[in-house]
């Protein structure tokens, strides 16, 4: 669908001019009825979400209990044993960046939410810290994880300049209303040679062609922005970063990813963050086909990936001399 609506400039360039690709409303977590566009800049590409929600709007479409706490018993257990599992791909591209780099000081990870994966690096023997938005994911990485992490704003945090070795932002910059001003700080908070680490959804893979606002990449309406991974380069361009090494297959997020599109009915966190009730056995049974969804996704991601039109992009990116 293609069509001109009265939007605002686009936060990239400036034009007004737009191209509609798909509509929708909250499909995942149901905190709204509201219908939104994604909308695509006919200029420089870029695409976003139409209208842009208000501040305060975008607070009430993170749900509570958005953050995975667990509670200690087998089904949460075995939960932390599968989010280990599929995030030591994310670990290891981190780790690999960090020796690449050379440097020492602390790993900040950005929208660290409760923190495993800082738990996991730790573990390594690095020193590291979180930042987060939420009070309550700061909260959880502390308490469950023990992982120093912090609540606010990356322009404002608490860390000195040329302090980091590493900055890793997993699925942050999508939701953020000025995504620049997050690189910049970023800029500034790395030492000479640290390493930033992004991940993001690729609106430049085959789901969003094929499933449009059913791709759950583009999760309406918390995501304000989506980015290809050539919007990606002229981002960091930008902020004075050089991209030195790009994967489009994430264990943890791509496969999940491609389930969730399909059926958001079975998504795990949706059924919790929903408060959907069910008896104990429902609820295995409904883990369990999701489970076997997720399974059966990862042949068809991972030929997505190998055509570089995976769900998701990781990259890292150096400071440009
Ligand atoms: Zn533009």
């Amino acid at each position: 669908m293609t069509g001109q609506v009265a939007v605002e400039p686009c936060p990239a360039c400036g034009a007004v001019e737009v191209a509609v690709l798909c509509k929708g409303t909250d499909r995942l977590y149901r905190t709204t009825g509201k219908e939104f566009q994604m909308i695509e800049c006919r200029r420089c590409r870029l695409i976003r979400i139409h209208p842009r929600p208000t501040p305060g709007e975008l607070t009430g479409y993170y749900p509570p209990q958005y953050w995975f706490e667990p509670l200690g018993n087998t089904a949460d257990r075995l939960e932390e044993f599968y989010r280990r599992f599929v995030l030591w791909d994310h670990v290891r591209f981190v780790k690999r960046a960090i020796e690449a780099s050379g440097e020492t000081g602390v790993v900040l990870d950005v929208g660290c939410g409760g923190g495993l994966f800082l738990r996991m690096l730790k573990e390594s023997g690095m020193a590291v810290a979180g930042l987060d938005f939420s009070l309550e994911a700061a909260s959880i990485a502390w308490r469950m994880n023990r992982v120093p992490a912090v609540c606010g704003n990356l322009s404002s945090a608490p860390f000195p300049a040329g302090s980091c070795r590493a900055i890793t932002m997993f699925h942050v910059l999508e939701h953020l209303y000025d995504p620049t001003a997050y690189l910049e700080s970023a800029h500034a908070l790395l030492r000479p040679k640290g390493r930033l680490v992004i991940q993001v959804p690729n609106a430049a893979c085959w789901q969003f062609l094929l499933l449009g606002q059913n791709w759950s990449g583009v999760d309406i309406p918390r995501h304000l922005l989506a980015f290809r991974t050539s919007d990606l380069e002229v981002l960091l361009d930008r902020c004075g970063f050089e991209p030195v090494r790009f994967k489009h297959f994430s264990l943890r997020d791509n496969p999940a990813g491609l389930a969730t599109s399909l059926a958001p009915g079975l998504d795990p966190m949706a059924r919790r963050v929903r408060g959907v009730r069910e008896s104990p056995r429902g609820r295995l049974m409904k883990d369990l086909l999701y489970f076997c969804l997720v399974a059966a996704s990862v042949p068809p991601t991972m030929i997505e990936a190998a055509c570089r039109a995976g769900s998701t992009v990781m990259l890292e990116a150096r400071k440009r001399t």
